[in-house]
């Protein structure tokens, strides 16, 4: 009995091991590390002067959501970066890529230059990874959460994103390769790993560029590394579905951490998933980590970043918002499209009409000054600008504004065959501007503030996608659709 005791002592120990055994090279993963298994990894990890581990919020399943922070040039570390991921608790590759790569400046610190300020959330979902499945505790699909910021998880990497202010920022995901509709024609959908880029129209152009020129640039590095990469984009099989960039929304975290100044991409990696899909965990996580690491480049590319990371802060609002916009292909062109061929595993070029990467602008409003919001609502929209960190004042008396009135018509909730555009879109008529005096406890939010561009996203009314997509926000307009939400030219 004794002999028993020491034995399972030693398998014990031996498991706690294993659990903080995370591999600096990703290839050697054997399984997805667990929440758990984080935890004492990072515990074991954490160095004064190298990696500092702090606890950013907890999730609905009371879970600790974990920020690392890995730097060792001190104050000469002036690149800041905010590598997040697993907002989708069963799409895995990006989370365990980052412990290869935590371990990895562990145990070779030089791994890291002196001039990056790294940040890394490697698990944003615990809950739905422990049950591996998108949503989060309680359903929630977290990456659509970026706009009404309700749920915890969301928060913590919003604060961080506030706090740090990242010159470049990445979202982590994996995708299907072997959905049943490629099942269907007996294909696989070709890439391993796809990337792309922040692209809300009130972005600035610079940035918007920059991120497609890295995007472009990525596929020699995995060419090199013999990983089938393109440009990420949605949509149906070729020839003839629609296949486009996804959402320019500012409700994913690519587009509302890029609404703040980052250069900001969203990184997909493809997982078959069907029953003869190979054990690629390694592979995956390679891919990934070949991706961060040529996005942090090298000093001169870093210096590039961070000079229009900071010129987007400082620059003004375009005079104009395009409120109405999809994807489409200009001209008709023909490109092609690669799948592979299940059954000889050969790579065929699909040609097609329908891959749409030209965003076409159907309508644009003037550019506000500011927001009022009318006292009667004042309340949700104090709940929704806090959590986003926006700067506003509340009226102490009642004021008069000179101010466009906003109505809600509808909102679509189907999608939308002909133009390709998603469910929800919110259809809204705007007045002139005319006097009207608010009462006290109204909100001024000026759209001249350090983060103004997401004050956009969030508040602009005539926007196709925003706050009226939700169903707490609609029921606040009035019984003749008036908006709670005015426009100050
Ligand atoms: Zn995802």
């Amino acid at each position: 009995m004794k002999r028993l005791g020491l034995i399972l002592s030693c398998l014990v120990l031996a498991a706690s091991l294993r659990a903080g055994n995370v591999p600096a090279n990703p290839l050697e993963l054997t399984r997805t590390i667990s929440h758990g298994d984080m935890e004492t990894f990072l515990r074991q990890v954490a160095r004064p002067g190298l990696i500092t581990v702090t606890e950013e919020g907890r999730s609905h399943g009371g879970r600790a959501i974990y920020l690392v922070h890995l730097n060792r040039g001190g104050a000469k570390a002036h690149f800041r970066v905010l590598f997040y991921a697993q907002q989708h608790g069963n799409e895995v590759s990006g989370k365990d890529a980052q412990l290869c790569l935590i371990k990895a400046i562990a145990d070779r610190p030089e791994l890291l230059p002196e001039d990056v300020d790294l940040y890394l959330m490697p698990m944003m979902n615990p809950d739905g990874a422990e049950a591996v499945r998108r949503t989060n505790g309680v359903q929630a699909d977290l990456n659509r959460d970026h706009i009404l910021l309700v749920q915890p998880e969301t928060q913590a990497l919003h604060r961080v994103a506030r706090r740090i202010l990242p010159h470049l920022a990445v979202d982590s995901h994996e995708f299907t390769r072997d959905g049943k509709d490629w099942d269907a024609r007996g294909w696989d959908c070709w890439p391993l790993i796809t990337m792309d880029g922040l692209n809300a129209p009130w972005i600035p152009e610079a940035l918007k560029e920059q991120a497609l020129v890295r995007v472009e640039g990525a596929r020699r590095v995995m060419e090199e590394a013999g990983y089938p990469y393109t440009r990420y984009t949605v949509g149906g099989l070729p020839p003839l579905e629609e296949i486009r960039p996804s959402t320019t929304e500012m409700d994913d975290g690519r587009n509302s951490i890029g609404c703040m100044g980052a250069l900001s991409f969203i990184i997909e990696c493809g997982v078959r998933r069907g029953p003869d899909a190979p054990g690629d965990l390694g592979v995956r996580a390679d891919a990934y980590t070949r991706l961060y690491r040529y996005l942090l480049g090298d000093p001169a590319s870093r210096a590039r970043i961070e000079a229009l990371s900071e010129a987007a802060r400082k620059a003004p609002l375009p005079p104009f918002t395009a409120t109405n916009f999809f994807w489409a292909n200009l001209d008709g062109q023909v490109r092609t499209v690669k799948v592979v061929d299940r059954a000889t595993r050969r790579v065929l070029e699909i040609p097609t009409p329908s891959l749409m990467t030209d965003l076409v602008v159907k309508a644009s409003v003037a550019t506000p000054s500011a927001y009022v919001v009318d006292a009667s609502s004042a309340a949700p929209f104090r709940a929704l600008l806090d959590r986003h960190g926006f700067t506003y004042r509340v009226c102490a008396g009642p004021e008069t504004f000179k101010a466009e009135r906003c109505r809600l018509l509808r909102v679509e909730e189907s999608y939308d065959d002909l133009y390709g555009r998603y469910e929800h879109r919110q259809i809204v008529a705007r007045d002139a501007a005319a006097d009207r005096e608010f009462p006290a406890g109204s909100l001024v939010v000026p759209l001249s503030q350090p983060l103004g561009r997401c004050v956009l996203g969030v508040l602009e009314p005539c926007l196709l996608y925003g706050l009226y997509s939700y169903k707490e926000f609609s029921a606040l307009a009035r019984p003749d659709g008036t908006l709670p939400v005015w426009r100050l030219p």
